[in-house]
């Protein structure tokens, strides 16, 4: 089992807090889309033996793209990989970006998943987030998809922002339980180096949420959602009736992954590999046959650390069988003083988060990684 992720790196205007790769030059995109048609073709050996499970469109904005640019990438994989078990296909959406017509070609491409970057309902988070949407914008976005058919939504909610107190967090939870979607993305808010956000940071412009707030927004969040009927499947994703993101739990189950376009990531259970983060470059480079990625041959290290540190955030939990021999006792002498303090659970050589471990995950998995000497 496989994924393929499609990364469209384009955005009409920058949100001040993110750091994926996307340029709002959009001069090139339809060079970009056969530079990316190519790079599909060139590697397709490297999943001959495997069954695609999932694809999943992410950006910048995959939702730049006409439903025929979207149909044409989607023909080039079916033509190239063996899609027969494909179960999902995720795009991800900008709520301005999208109206009934769009929608409804969308999901005859075959797109059966839609993850809508909403963020806030607040007007005042997103003009200081500098999202292109309004609220209504967001609530009508989550409406159009539904009255399209599509069965399968995420929406995506940022906490921890500057000057957000408990109860507009509260009141971004209620609109999003309201909305009915099938899945939640909730992440905490990060300063990321490069970005407006940071450097505000910096100058004093923006001042960080209180530790204790976030902590009571993150609270909330599992609570409220839990009520709702979602389950917390893994620390920042929520679920109703297990319509878990099968394409990110293929990431979190070390399974193998093609990346295609600019900055994509790959794995194929030995290595990494990244494309150049230059939409220019990339080009370049698939067109002249010169160097576009680097990459990066895993080690046992490497392969423990990212295991717990994926496992540890899951329902799924860390195995002891699936850690190389060597590092179990290192792996058992640091969860263990974590069992006895109550914030990890173990259950048949399984060792998963309590409630009380969720909130200080990063902790945790900081004592379990191994720094290779
Ligand atoms: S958050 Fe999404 S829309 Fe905003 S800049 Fe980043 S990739 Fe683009």
């Amino acid at each position: 089992m496989a994924g393929i992720y499609i990364h469209i790196p384009f955005c009409k205007k920058k949100c001040h807090y993110c750091d994926f790769y996307k340029s709002t030059n959009l001069g090139p995109k339809v060079q970009l889309l056969y530079a990316m048609m190519q790079e599909l073709e060139q590697r397709a050996d490297e999943l001959s033996g495997d069954s695609i499970q999932t694809i999943y469109f992410g950006g910048g904005t995959p939702s730049v793209l006409s439903s025929g640019e979207i149909s044409m990438l989607l023909a080039q994989i079916s033509r190239l990989y063996n899609v027969q078990t494909v179960a999902e296909i995720t795009m991800e959406c900008n709520p301005d970006d999208i109206n009934p017509e769009y929608l409804g070609q969308i999901r005859e491409t075959g797109v059966n998943r839609l993850s809508i970057g909403i963020q806030s309902f607040s007007a005042a988070d997103l003009h200081l987030m500098n999202r292109r949407h309004s609220p209504q914008q967001a609530v009508d976005a989550v409406k159009m998809a539904q009255n399209a058919g599509f069965d399968n939504i995420s929406m995506d909610l940022i906490y921890g922002l500057p000057g957000q107190d408990l109860q507009a967090w509260e009141e971004n939870i209620r609109k999003a339980i309201d909305l009915d979607v099938q899945h939640i993305s909730a992440y905490h808010l990060t300063y990321h180096g490069g970005t407006i956000f940071y450097e505000k940071l910096q100058t004093g412009t923006l001042r960080e949420l209180p530790d204790e707030l976030s902590l009571q927004q993150f609270k909330m969040l599992k609570e409220e959602l839990a009520k709702a009927g979602f389950e917390q499947y893994e620390i920042s994703n929520f679920a109703r009736n297990q319509l878990y993101s099968k394409h990110n739990t293929g990431y979190w189950f070390q399974q193998k992954y093609l990346g295609i376009g600019p900055s994509a990531h790959s794995f194929d259970l030995e290595t990494r590999r990244w494309n150049v983060s230059d939409n220019l470059k990339y080009i370049d480079g698939i067109e002249k046959g010169t160097n576009y990625f680097e990459s990066e041959q895993l080690s046992r290290f490497d392969r423990y650390n990212d295991y717990v540190i994926t496992r540890l955030r899951t329902i799924w939990g860390i195995s002891e069988k699936d850690i190389d021999d060597e590092f179990v006792p290192h792996f058992r002498k640091n969860i263990d003083k974590y069992c006895r303090t109550g914030h990890i659970l173990q259950k048949n050589q399984v060792w998963v988060l309590s409630e009380d471990g969720l909130f200080i995950s990063d902790k945790i998995m900081e004592d379990l990684i191994l720094l290779q000497s």
